[in-house]
Protein backbone atom coordinates (compact mmCIF):
# COMPACT_ATOMS: atom_id res chain seq x y z
CA UNK A 1 0.00 0.00 0.00
CA UNK A 2 1.39 3.36 -0.96
CA UNK A 3 0.04 6.69 -0.30
CA UNK A 4 0.27 10.31 -2.99
CA UNK A 5 -1.12 13.65 -1.48
CA UNK A 6 -2.61 15.92 -3.65
CA UNK A 7 -5.01 18.76 -4.39
CA UNK A 8 -8.75 18.26 -4.07
CA UNK A 9 -10.35 19.89 -7.18
CA UNK A 10 -13.77 18.06 -6.68
CA UNK A 11 -14.63 16.15 -3.29
CA UNK A 12 -15.69 12.67 -3.45
CA UNK A 13 -14.56 9.13 -2.69
CA UNK A 14 -13.82 6.50 -5.21
CA UNK A 15 -12.51 2.67 -5.25
CA UNK A 16 -11.37 0.96 -8.32
CA UNK A 17 -8.85 -0.29 -10.49
CA UNK A 18 -6.31 2.62 -12.10
CA UNK A 19 -5.99 3.46 -15.89
CA UNK A 20 -3.05 5.44 -17.12
CA UNK A 21 -3.79 7.31 -19.71
CA UNK A 22 -1.05 8.04 -22.20
CA UNK A 23 -0.17 10.49 -24.23
CA UNK A 24 -1.27 9.44 -28.17
CA UNK A 25 1.66 11.04 -29.70
CA UNK A 26 4.94 9.90 -26.99
CA UNK A 27 8.25 9.56 -28.67
CA UNK A 28 8.42 6.76 -30.99
CA UNK A 29 11.89 4.80 -30.85
CA UNK A 30 13.74 3.74 -33.86
CA UNK A 31 15.37 0.68 -34.36
CA UNK A 32 16.96 -1.96 -36.74
CA UNK A 33 15.27 -5.04 -37.27
CA UNK A 34 16.45 -8.37 -38.78
CA UNK A 35 13.22 -9.43 -40.77
CA UNK A 36 11.22 -7.14 -42.71
CA UNK A 37 8.81 -9.28 -43.65
CA UNK A 38 8.21 -9.96 -39.98
CA UNK A 39 7.42 -6.17 -39.42
CA UNK A 40 5.36 -5.91 -42.31
CA UNK A 41 3.16 -8.76 -40.92
CA UNK A 42 2.95 -7.22 -37.62
CA UNK A 43 1.69 -3.57 -39.49
CA UNK A 44 -0.75 -5.94 -41.24
CA UNK A 45 -2.03 -7.36 -37.86
CA UNK A 46 -2.09 -3.61 -36.36
CA UNK A 47 -4.41 -2.39 -39.33
CA UNK A 48 -6.81 -5.13 -38.72
CA UNK A 49 -6.98 -4.94 -34.89
CA UNK A 50 -7.34 -0.68 -35.78
CA UNK A 51 -10.19 -1.46 -37.76
CA UNK A 52 -12.10 -3.42 -35.28
CA UNK A 53 -11.75 -0.66 -32.62
CA UNK A 54 -13.28 1.68 -35.29
CA UNK A 55 -16.02 0.07 -35.69
CA UNK A 56 -17.19 -0.76 -32.47
CA UNK A 57 -16.64 2.54 -31.89
CA UNK A 58 -18.19 3.59 -34.96
CA UNK A 59 -21.38 1.55 -33.61
CA UNK A 60 -20.83 3.77 -30.09
CA UNK A 61 -21.04 6.84 -31.81
CA UNK A 62 -23.91 6.37 -34.04
CA UNK A 63 -25.84 5.47 -30.68
CA UNK A 64 -25.43 8.19 -29.02
CA UNK A 65 -23.98 11.18 -31.37
CA UNK A 66 -25.52 9.79 -34.14
CA UNK A 67 -24.81 8.85 -37.95
CA UNK A 68 -23.23 12.40 -38.85
CA UNK A 69 -20.56 12.75 -36.32
CA UNK A 70 -19.69 8.73 -36.17
CA UNK A 71 -18.48 9.13 -39.96
CA UNK A 72 -15.22 10.35 -38.95
CA UNK A 73 -14.39 6.87 -38.00
CA UNK A 74 -15.77 5.41 -41.11
CA UNK A 75 -13.44 7.90 -42.52
CA UNK A 76 -10.43 6.46 -40.51
CA UNK A 77 -10.92 3.36 -41.73
CA UNK A 78 -11.25 3.62 -45.12
CA UNK A 79 -7.77 6.03 -44.54
CA UNK A 80 -6.24 2.59 -42.84
CA UNK A 81 -7.08 0.64 -45.66
CA UNK A 82 -5.52 3.31 -48.59
CA UNK A 83 -2.56 1.42 -50.24
CA UNK A 84 -0.47 4.43 -50.60
CA UNK A 85 -0.37 4.91 -46.85
CA UNK A 86 0.25 1.27 -46.34
CA UNK A 87 2.69 1.31 -49.11
CA UNK A 88 4.69 4.14 -47.71
CA UNK A 89 5.14 2.04 -44.56
CA UNK A 90 6.55 -1.23 -45.88
CA UNK A 91 8.85 0.69 -48.00
CA UNK A 92 10.27 2.12 -44.81
CA UNK A 93 10.45 -0.98 -43.01
CA UNK A 94 12.03 -2.90 -46.24
CA UNK A 95 14.84 0.27 -47.64
CA UNK A 96 15.67 0.90 -43.92
CA UNK A 97 14.98 -2.16 -42.05
CA UNK A 98 13.33 -0.72 -39.46
CA UNK A 99 11.01 -1.24 -36.77
CA UNK A 100 7.23 -1.24 -37.54
CA UNK A 101 6.27 1.99 -34.75
CA UNK A 102 9.08 3.93 -36.40
CA UNK A 103 7.86 3.24 -39.58
CA UNK A 104 3.85 3.95 -39.14
CA UNK A 105 5.49 7.48 -37.05
CA UNK A 106 7.16 8.78 -39.91
CA UNK A 107 4.50 7.67 -42.54
CA UNK A 108 1.74 9.84 -40.50
CA UNK A 109 4.38 13.00 -40.01
CA UNK A 110 4.60 12.69 -43.73
CA UNK A 111 0.86 12.26 -44.54
CA UNK A 112 -0.04 14.59 -42.17
CA UNK A 113 2.44 17.22 -43.67
CA UNK A 114 1.30 17.20 -47.00
CA UNK A 115 -2.50 17.32 -45.87
CA UNK A 116 -1.45 20.35 -43.96
CA UNK A 117 0.08 22.35 -47.27
CA UNK A 118 -2.91 21.56 -49.18
CA UNK A 119 -4.99 24.47 -50.45
CA UNK A 120 -8.23 22.99 -49.98
CA UNK A 121 -10.08 23.21 -46.26
CA UNK A 122 -11.42 19.86 -46.42
CA UNK A 123 -7.76 18.31 -46.98
CA UNK A 124 -5.81 20.57 -45.03
CA UNK A 125 -8.16 19.09 -42.21
CA UNK A 126 -7.30 15.41 -42.80
CA UNK A 127 -4.08 16.06 -41.54
CA UNK A 128 -5.05 15.47 -38.17
CA UNK A 129 -6.82 12.47 -39.33
CA UNK A 130 -3.67 10.70 -40.39
CA UNK A 131 -2.00 11.67 -37.22
CA UNK A 132 -4.82 9.99 -35.32
CA UNK A 133 -4.78 6.98 -37.42
CA UNK A 134 -1.10 6.72 -37.29
CA UNK A 135 -1.18 6.79 -33.33
CA UNK A 136 -4.11 4.58 -33.00
CA UNK A 137 -1.81 2.07 -35.50
CA UNK A 138 0.88 2.74 -32.93
CA UNK A 139 -0.90 1.68 -30.02
CA UNK A 140 -2.09 -1.47 -31.81
CA UNK A 141 1.59 -2.49 -32.86
CA UNK A 142 2.15 -2.38 -28.98
CA UNK A 143 -0.72 -4.89 -28.37
CA UNK A 144 -3.29 -2.45 -28.61
CA UNK A 145 -3.58 -1.01 -25.05
CA UNK A 146 -4.98 1.84 -25.98
CA UNK A 147 -6.79 4.69 -23.73
CA UNK A 148 -10.08 3.44 -25.19
CA UNK A 149 -13.07 3.68 -22.04
CA UNK A 150 -15.92 2.01 -24.85
CA UNK A 151 -14.18 -0.97 -23.64
CA UNK A 152 -12.98 -0.69 -20.18
CA UNK A 153 -14.71 -1.25 -16.93
CA UNK A 154 -14.76 2.03 -14.87
CA UNK A 155 -11.57 3.00 -13.97
CA UNK A 156 -9.95 5.80 -11.62
CA UNK A 157 -7.98 7.59 -14.53
CA UNK A 158 -4.58 8.50 -13.91
CA UNK A 159 -2.70 11.23 -15.90
CA UNK A 160 0.63 13.58 -16.45
CA UNK A 161 -2.06 16.18 -17.12
CA UNK A 162 -5.61 16.20 -18.87
CA UNK A 163 -6.39 18.74 -21.89
CA UNK A 164 -9.83 20.26 -22.27
CA UNK A 165 -10.62 18.06 -25.49
CA UNK A 166 -9.05 15.25 -24.01
CA UNK A 167 -11.09 15.04 -20.84
CA UNK A 168 -14.18 15.91 -23.28
CA UNK A 169 -13.89 12.77 -25.14
CA UNK A 170 -13.99 10.47 -22.39
CA UNK A 171 -16.84 8.19 -21.14
CA UNK A 172 -18.10 9.89 -18.50
CA UNK A 173 -20.14 6.52 -17.52
CA UNK A 174 -16.33 4.90 -17.28
CA UNK A 175 -14.39 7.26 -15.07
CA UNK A 176 -14.49 6.97 -11.45
CA UNK A 177 -11.98 9.65 -10.52
CA UNK A 178 -9.06 11.74 -12.25
CA UNK A 179 -5.60 11.84 -10.44
CA UNK A 180 -3.14 14.23 -12.47
CA UNK A 181 0.49 14.40 -11.50
CA UNK A 182 0.30 18.20 -12.94
CA UNK A 183 -2.93 20.63 -13.55
CA UNK A 184 -4.17 23.85 -11.73
CA UNK A 185 -7.56 23.90 -10.02
CA UNK A 186 -9.11 26.42 -11.54
CA UNK A 187 -7.92 24.94 -15.59
CA UNK A 188 -11.22 24.06 -17.56
CA UNK A 189 -10.02 19.99 -16.70
CA UNK A 190 -10.75 20.34 -13.23
CA UNK A 191 -14.03 22.46 -13.82
CA UNK A 192 -15.03 19.48 -15.83
CA UNK A 193 -14.28 17.02 -12.97
CA UNK A 194 -16.65 19.62 -10.94
CA UNK A 195 -19.39 19.34 -13.44
CA UNK A 196 -18.99 15.75 -14.07
CA UNK A 197 -19.38 14.88 -10.41
CA UNK A 198 -16.37 13.21 -10.43
CA UNK A 199 -13.83 12.53 -7.95
CA UNK A 200 -10.61 14.54 -8.67
CA UNK A 201 -7.30 15.73 -7.49
CA UNK A 202 -4.37 17.47 -8.92
CA UNK A 203 -0.72 17.54 -8.20
CA UNK A 204 -0.60 14.27 -7.28
CA UNK A 205 3.42 13.52 -7.03
CA UNK A 206 3.25 9.48 -8.79
CA UNK A 207 5.51 8.32 -11.07
CA UNK A 208 3.21 6.54 -13.49
CA UNK A 209 5.86 4.32 -15.74
CA UNK A 210 5.37 2.55 -12.36
CA UNK A 211 1.82 2.20 -12.23
CA UNK A 212 -0.02 -0.58 -14.33
CA UNK A 213 -2.89 -0.32 -15.69
CA UNK A 214 -5.64 -2.51 -13.46
CA UNK A 215 -4.14 -1.87 -10.27
CA UNK A 216 -6.20 -1.34 -7.45
CA UNK A 217 -6.68 2.20 -5.80
CA UNK A 218 -8.72 4.89 -3.31
CA UNK A 219 -9.15 8.01 -4.31
CA UNK A 220 -10.10 10.35 -1.59
CA UNK A 221 -10.75 14.14 -2.77
CA UNK A 222 -11.76 15.07 0.89
CA UNK A 223 -8.39 14.34 2.21
CA UNK A 224 -6.45 15.01 -0.82
CA UNK A 225 -5.22 11.56 -1.35
CA UNK A 226 -4.54 8.43 -3.72
CA UNK A 227 -4.01 5.24 -2.28
CA UNK A 228 -1.74 2.13 -4.68
CA UNK A 229 -3.15 -0.99 -3.94
CA UNK A 230 -4.73 0.03 -0.73
CA UNK A 231 -4.76 -2.91 2.41
CA UNK A 232 -8.28 -4.67 3.76
CA UNK A 233 -8.75 -1.73 6.38
CA UNK A 234 -8.04 1.51 3.97
CA UNK A 235 -10.72 -0.44 1.42
CA UNK A 236 -13.33 -0.69 3.90
CA UNK A 237 -13.14 2.80 5.71
CA UNK A 238 -13.40 4.09 1.81
CA UNK A 239 -16.22 2.07 1.32
CA UNK A 240 -17.74 3.54 4.75
CA UNK A 241 -17.07 6.83 3.51
CA UNK A 242 -19.01 6.37 0.08
CA UNK A 243 -22.01 4.96 2.06
CA UNK A 244 -21.96 8.29 4.15
CA UNK A 245 -21.79 10.44 1.33
CA UNK A 246 -24.95 8.87 -0.43
CA UNK A 247 -26.56 9.27 3.11
CA UNK A 248 -26.13 13.20 2.50
CA UNK A 249 -27.38 13.23 -1.43
CA UNK A 250 -29.98 11.58 -0.49
CA UNK A 251 -30.95 14.34 1.95
CA UNK A 252 -30.11 16.94 -0.21
CA UNK A 253 -33.02 15.30 -2.38
CA UNK A 254 -35.65 16.31 -0.10
CA UNK A 255 -34.67 19.91 -1.50
CA UNK A 256 -35.49 18.83 -5.07
CA UNK A 257 -38.83 20.87 -6.02
CA UNK A 258 -38.19 23.83 -3.16
CA UNK A 259 -37.80 27.50 -4.40
CA UNK A 260 -34.29 29.31 -4.04
CA UNK A 261 -35.99 31.99 -1.30
CA UNK A 262 -34.11 33.15 1.74
CA UNK A 263 -36.00 33.32 5.42
CA UNK A 264 -36.38 37.09 4.01
CA UNK A 265 -38.07 36.25 1.08
CA UNK A 266 -35.33 37.13 -1.52
CA UNK A 267 -35.26 35.13 -4.11
CA UNK A 268 -32.22 34.27 -6.54
CA UNK A 269 -32.32 31.83 -9.85
CA UNK A 270 -29.80 29.12 -9.49
CA UNK A 271 -28.67 27.82 -12.69
CA UNK A 272 -26.03 25.00 -14.05
CA UNK A 273 -23.05 25.54 -16.17
CA UNK A 274 -22.55 22.38 -18.75
CA UNK A 275 -20.40 21.51 -21.68
CA UNK A 276 -22.35 20.00 -23.90
CA UNK A 277 -25.89 17.71 -24.71
CA UNK A 278 -24.60 15.08 -22.95
CA UNK A 279 -24.80 17.14 -19.07
CA UNK A 280 -28.34 18.38 -19.37
CA UNK A 281 -29.44 14.66 -17.65
CA UNK A 282 -27.35 15.99 -14.78
CA UNK A 283 -28.91 19.60 -14.86
CA UNK A 284 -32.58 18.32 -14.57
CA UNK A 285 -31.20 15.03 -12.27
CA UNK A 286 -30.07 18.36 -9.87
CA UNK A 287 -33.43 20.18 -10.55
CA UNK A 288 -31.74 23.28 -11.89
CA UNK A 289 -33.92 26.58 -12.89
CA UNK A 290 -32.20 26.96 -15.70
CA UNK A 291 -28.64 26.95 -17.39
CA UNK A 292 -26.74 29.77 -16.92
CA UNK A 293 -24.00 29.03 -18.61
CA UNK A 294 -23.58 26.34 -21.69
CA UNK A 295 -19.95 26.89 -22.72
CA UNK A 296 -20.49 26.17 -26.19
CA UNK A 297 -16.90 25.64 -27.24
CA UNK A 298 -16.82 21.86 -25.92
CA UNK A 299 -19.05 21.66 -29.17
CA UNK A 300 -15.50 22.92 -30.86
CA UNK A 301 -13.27 20.35 -29.51
CA UNK A 302 -12.14 16.70 -29.61
CA UNK A 303 -12.79 16.66 -33.45
CA UNK A 304 -11.63 17.51 -36.85
CA UNK A 305 -13.41 19.96 -38.30
CA UNK A 306 -15.88 23.22 -37.34
CA UNK A 307 -19.28 21.65 -36.33
CA UNK A 308 -21.90 22.49 -39.56
CA UNK A 309 -24.93 25.51 -39.16
CA UNK A 310 -26.84 22.25 -38.93
CA UNK A 311 -25.05 19.80 -36.11
CA UNK A 312 -24.78 22.93 -33.72
CA UNK A 313 -29.01 23.97 -34.48
CA UNK A 314 -29.44 20.05 -33.50
CA UNK A 315 -27.32 20.34 -30.22
CA UNK A 316 -28.61 23.85 -29.01
CA UNK A 317 -32.18 22.64 -30.16
CA UNK A 318 -32.46 19.26 -27.87
CA UNK A 319 -30.81 21.34 -24.81
CA UNK A 320 -33.86 23.89 -25.07
CA UNK A 321 -36.62 21.86 -26.14
CA UNK A 322 -35.46 19.21 -22.68
CA UNK A 323 -35.33 22.32 -20.62
CA UNK A 324 -38.67 23.53 -21.94
CA UNK A 325 -39.64 27.30 -20.25
CA UNK A 326 -36.07 26.94 -18.21
CA UNK A 327 -34.00 29.53 -19.71
CA UNK A 328 -30.97 28.19 -21.57
CA UNK A 329 -27.97 30.84 -21.67
CA UNK A 330 -25.36 29.55 -24.45
CA UNK A 331 -21.95 31.65 -24.58
CA UNK A 332 -20.87 31.61 -27.63
CA UNK A 333 -17.70 29.90 -28.57
CA UNK A 334 -15.02 30.68 -25.83
CA UNK A 335 -11.60 28.94 -28.05
CA UNK A 336 -8.07 29.72 -27.08
CA UNK A 337 -5.73 29.76 -24.32
CA UNK A 338 -6.01 26.30 -22.73
CA UNK A 339 -9.15 25.18 -25.40
CA UNK A 340 -6.84 24.74 -28.41
CA UNK A 341 -8.63 23.27 -31.39
CA UNK A 342 -5.91 21.96 -34.08
CA UNK A 343 -8.20 23.27 -37.05
CA UNK A 344 -8.51 26.72 -36.11
CA UNK A 345 -4.83 27.13 -37.00
CA UNK A 346 -4.48 29.50 -33.98
CA UNK A 347 -0.21 28.96 -34.07
CA UNK A 348 1.83 29.29 -30.98
CA UNK A 349 1.54 32.26 -28.60
CA UNK A 350 3.54 33.87 -26.21
CA UNK A 351 0.62 34.54 -23.64
CA UNK A 352 -2.15 32.59 -25.02
CA UNK A 353 -5.20 33.75 -21.95
CA UNK A 354 -3.62 37.19 -23.12
CA UNK A 355 -4.23 36.26 -26.48
CA UNK A 356 -6.25 35.29 -29.95
CA UNK A 357 -9.50 34.27 -27.84
CA UNK A 358 -12.93 34.48 -27.46
CA UNK A 359 -15.13 37.32 -29.11
CA UNK A 360 -11.37 38.35 -30.69
CA UNK A 361 -11.81 35.20 -33.02
CA UNK A 362 -15.22 35.75 -33.63
CA UNK A 363 -14.77 39.04 -34.25
CA UNK A 364 -11.86 38.21 -37.06
CA UNK A 365 -13.20 35.85 -38.29
CA UNK A 366 -16.76 36.42 -38.17
CA UNK A 367 -17.90 33.22 -40.66
CA UNK A 368 -16.94 31.50 -38.19
CA UNK A 369 -19.07 33.65 -35.33
CA UNK A 370 -21.90 33.79 -37.96
CA UNK A 371 -22.35 29.90 -38.81
CA UNK A 372 -22.51 30.00 -34.62
CA UNK A 373 -25.17 32.79 -34.47
CA UNK A 374 -27.32 31.12 -37.24
CA UNK A 375 -27.75 28.38 -35.52
CA UNK A 376 -28.56 30.14 -32.04
CA UNK A 377 -31.08 32.25 -33.68
CA UNK A 378 -33.01 29.21 -35.35
CA UNK A 379 -32.90 27.24 -32.45
CA UNK A 380 -34.15 29.82 -30.63
CA UNK A 381 -37.63 29.51 -31.33
CA UNK A 382 -37.64 26.15 -29.83
CA UNK A 383 -37.18 27.50 -26.39
CA UNK A 384 -35.86 29.82 -23.66
CA UNK A 385 -33.06 30.66 -24.65
CA UNK A 386 -30.60 33.99 -23.80
CA UNK A 387 -27.22 34.38 -25.60
CA UNK A 388 -24.16 35.63 -24.32
CA UNK A 389 -20.98 37.13 -25.79
CA UNK A 390 -17.06 35.94 -23.71
CA UNK A 391 -14.33 37.83 -22.95
CA UNK A 392 -15.95 41.42 -23.55
CA UNK A 393 -13.52 44.90 -23.05
CA UNK A 394 -15.33 47.71 -24.52
CA UNK A 395 -18.37 49.17 -25.37
CA UNK A 396 -17.19 49.03 -29.58
CA UNK A 397 -16.85 45.55 -29.09
CA UNK A 398 -20.61 45.08 -28.47
CA UNK A 399 -21.39 47.29 -31.13
CA UNK A 400 -19.72 45.20 -33.72
CA UNK A 401 -21.07 42.40 -32.34
CA UNK A 402 -25.01 43.72 -33.17
CA UNK A 403 -23.87 44.61 -36.62
CA UNK A 404 -22.96 41.27 -37.22
CA UNK A 405 -26.24 40.26 -35.43
CA UNK A 406 -27.60 42.10 -37.76
CA UNK A 407 -26.29 40.95 -40.59
CA UNK A 408 -27.25 37.38 -39.64
CA UNK A 409 -30.53 38.43 -39.27
CA UNK A 410 -30.77 40.18 -42.69
CA UNK A 411 -29.82 37.17 -43.94
CA UNK A 412 -31.90 34.42 -42.18
CA UNK A 413 -35.02 36.84 -43.06
CA UNK A 414 -33.74 36.90 -46.97
CA UNK A 415 -33.19 33.39 -46.80
CA UNK A 416 -36.91 33.36 -44.83
CA UNK A 417 -35.89 31.02 -42.49
CA UNK A 418 -37.68 30.66 -39.40
CA UNK A 419 -35.80 32.68 -36.20
CA UNK A 420 -36.17 34.35 -32.97
CA UNK A 421 -33.09 36.75 -31.74
CA UNK A 422 -32.40 35.74 -28.32
CA UNK A 423 -32.18 37.99 -25.46
CA UNK A 424 -28.61 38.75 -25.60
CA UNK A 425 -25.72 39.53 -22.42
CA UNK A 426 -21.97 39.38 -21.78
CA UNK A 427 -19.86 37.95 -19.44
CA UNK A 428 -17.63 40.44 -17.19
CA UNK A 429 -14.52 38.82 -16.73
CA UNK A 430 -11.93 41.75 -17.32
CA UNK A 431 -11.29 44.32 -15.27
CA UNK A 432 -12.11 46.73 -18.40
CA UNK A 433 -15.77 45.20 -18.81
CA UNK A 434 -16.39 46.22 -14.91
CA UNK A 435 -14.91 49.29 -15.10
CA UNK A 436 -17.24 50.47 -18.15
CA UNK A 437 -20.27 48.57 -16.79
CA UNK A 438 -22.52 51.43 -16.44
CA UNK A 439 -21.75 51.66 -20.05
CA UNK A 440 -22.46 48.25 -21.44
CA UNK A 441 -25.35 47.88 -19.25
CA UNK A 442 -27.36 50.07 -21.33
CA UNK A 443 -26.54 48.50 -24.41
CA UNK A 444 -27.21 44.47 -23.17
CA UNK A 445 -30.12 42.70 -21.66
CA UNK A 446 -27.85 41.20 -18.64
CA UNK A 447 -24.22 40.46 -16.97
CA UNK A 448 -22.78 37.39 -16.11
CA UNK A 449 -19.88 37.76 -14.00
CA UNK A 450 -16.94 35.01 -14.65
CA UNK A 451 -15.17 35.39 -11.88
CA UNK A 452 -12.39 32.65 -13.40
CA UNK A 453 -11.07 34.97 -15.76
CA UNK A 454 -11.68 38.38 -13.56
CA UNK A 455 -9.56 36.77 -11.19
CA UNK A 456 -6.94 35.90 -13.29
CA UNK A 457 -6.52 39.41 -15.28
CA UNK A 458 -7.48 41.27 -12.08
CA UNK A 459 -4.88 39.70 -9.94
CA UNK A 460 -2.07 38.77 -12.59
CA UNK A 461 -2.23 35.05 -11.87
CA UNK A 462 -2.54 32.29 -14.56
CA UNK A 463 -5.69 30.20 -14.00
CA UNK A 464 -3.21 27.64 -15.66
CA UNK A 465 -0.19 28.17 -13.73
CA UNK A 466 0.04 25.24 -11.39
CA UNK A 467 2.39 27.07 -9.41
CA UNK A 468 0.38 29.88 -8.94
CA UNK A 469 -2.81 28.41 -6.88
CA UNK A 470 -2.19 29.82 -3.53
CA UNK A 471 -1.89 33.55 -5.19
CA UNK A 472 -4.92 32.87 -7.13
CA UNK A 473 -7.60 33.95 -4.36
CA UNK A 474 -10.89 34.73 -5.89
CA UNK A 475 -11.63 35.83 -2.35
CA UNK A 476 -9.23 38.76 -2.57
CA UNK A 477 -11.64 42.33 -2.39
CA UNK A 478 -10.85 43.97 -5.71
CA UNK A 479 -12.85 40.96 -6.87
CA UNK A 480 -15.68 41.45 -4.54
CA UNK A 481 -15.70 44.85 -4.63
CA UNK A 482 -16.00 44.55 -9.14
CA UNK A 483 -18.86 41.87 -8.53
CA UNK A 484 -20.70 44.55 -6.29
CA UNK A 485 -19.60 47.83 -9.14
CA UNK A 486 -20.75 45.19 -11.74
CA UNK A 487 -24.40 44.75 -10.02
CA UNK A 488 -25.21 48.04 -9.13
CA UNK A 489 -24.47 49.44 -12.97
CA UNK A 490 -26.90 46.53 -13.83
CA UNK A 491 -29.61 47.14 -11.75
CA UNK A 492 -29.23 51.13 -12.18
CA UNK A 493 -30.15 50.15 -16.16
CA UNK A 494 -32.70 47.62 -15.02
CA UNK A 495 -31.33 44.58 -15.99
CA UNK A 496 -30.20 41.86 -14.13
CA UNK A 497 -26.78 40.04 -12.72
CA UNK A 498 -25.43 37.45 -12.11
CA UNK A 499 -22.11 35.00 -11.36
CA UNK A 500 -21.35 31.77 -14.07
CA UNK A 501 -17.66 31.42 -12.43
CA UNK A 502 -16.53 28.76 -9.44
CA UNK A 503 -16.83 31.43 -7.22
CA UNK A 504 -20.64 31.56 -7.34
CA UNK A 505 -20.61 28.05 -5.60
CA UNK A 506 -18.62 29.45 -2.98
CA UNK A 507 -20.88 28.57 -0.06
CA UNK A 508 -18.86 30.85 1.84
CA UNK A 509 -19.65 34.16 -0.08
CA UNK A 510 -23.45 32.79 -0.71
CA UNK A 511 -24.39 35.23 2.31
CA UNK A 512 -22.29 38.06 0.90
CA UNK A 513 -23.72 37.61 -2.75
CA UNK A 514 -27.29 38.08 -1.70
CA UNK A 515 -26.34 40.97 0.09
CA UNK A 516 -24.93 42.34 -2.61
CA UNK A 517 -27.67 41.90 -4.80
CA UNK A 518 -26.71 39.40 -6.83
CA UNK A 519 -29.78 38.23 -9.13
CA UNK A 520 -28.64 34.47 -10.44
CA UNK A 521 -26.00 32.09 -9.64
CA UNK A 522 -25.04 29.54 -12.51
CA UNK A 523 -22.75 26.50 -10.73
CA UNK A 524 -22.15 23.12 -11.94
CA UNK A 525 -25.57 20.85 -11.59
CA UNK A 526 -23.47 18.87 -8.61
CA UNK A 527 -23.73 22.35 -6.22
CA UNK A 528 -27.15 23.01 -7.12
CA UNK A 529 -29.17 21.60 -3.96
CA UNK A 530 -26.36 22.67 -1.95
CA UNK A 531 -26.45 26.04 -2.80
CA UNK A 532 -30.56 25.90 -2.68
CA UNK A 533 -29.64 25.34 1.12
CA UNK A 534 -27.53 27.66 1.81
CA UNK A 535 -29.91 30.28 0.23
CA UNK A 536 -33.04 28.88 2.11
CA UNK A 537 -30.81 29.16 5.76
CA UNK A 538 -30.16 32.71 5.01
CA UNK A 539 -32.20 35.48 6.69
CA UNK A 540 -30.70 38.91 5.24
C1 LIG B 1 -15.06 32.41 -16.15
O1 LIG B 1 -14.06 32.89 -16.69
O2 LIG B 1 -15.36 32.58 -14.96
C2 LIG B 1 -15.98 31.54 -16.92
C3 LIG B 1 -17.14 31.15 -16.43
O3 LIG B 1 -15.57 31.14 -18.14
P1 LIG B 1 -14.47 29.99 -18.37
O4 LIG B 1 -14.18 29.37 -17.04
O5 LIG B 1 -15.05 29.03 -19.33
O6 LIG B 1 -13.32 30.75 -18.91
MG1 LIG C 1 -13.85 32.81 -18.86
Amino acid sequence: MVKFFGKPVYKGIAVGPVLVMKKGDEQVKRSKIENPEEEIRKVDQAVEMAQEQLQKLYDKAVTEVGETSAAIFEVHQMMLEDEDYLDAIYNIIRTETVNAEYAVAVTGDNFSEMFAGMDDEYMKARAADVKDISNRLIQCLGGGDENDFAFREPSIVLAEDLSPSETVQMDKNKILAFVTVHGSANSHTSILARMMNIPALIGVPMDLDKIQNGMKAVVDGFQGEVILEPNEFACREAENKIAKEQEKLRLLQDLKGKDNVTKSGKKINVYANIGGVGDVGYVLENDAGGIGLFRSEFLYLGREDFPSEEEQLQAYRQVLQTMGERKVIIRTLDIGADKQVDYFNLGKEENPALGYRAIRICLKQPDIFKTQLRALFRASVHGNLSIMYPMITSTEEVQRIYEIVEEVKQELEAEQILFKLPEQGIMIETPAAVMVSDELAQMVDFFSVGTNDLTQYTLAVDRQNEKLDDFYNPHHKAILRMIQMVIDNAHKYGKWAGICGELGADLELTEEFVKMGIDELSVSPSMILQLRRRIRELDV
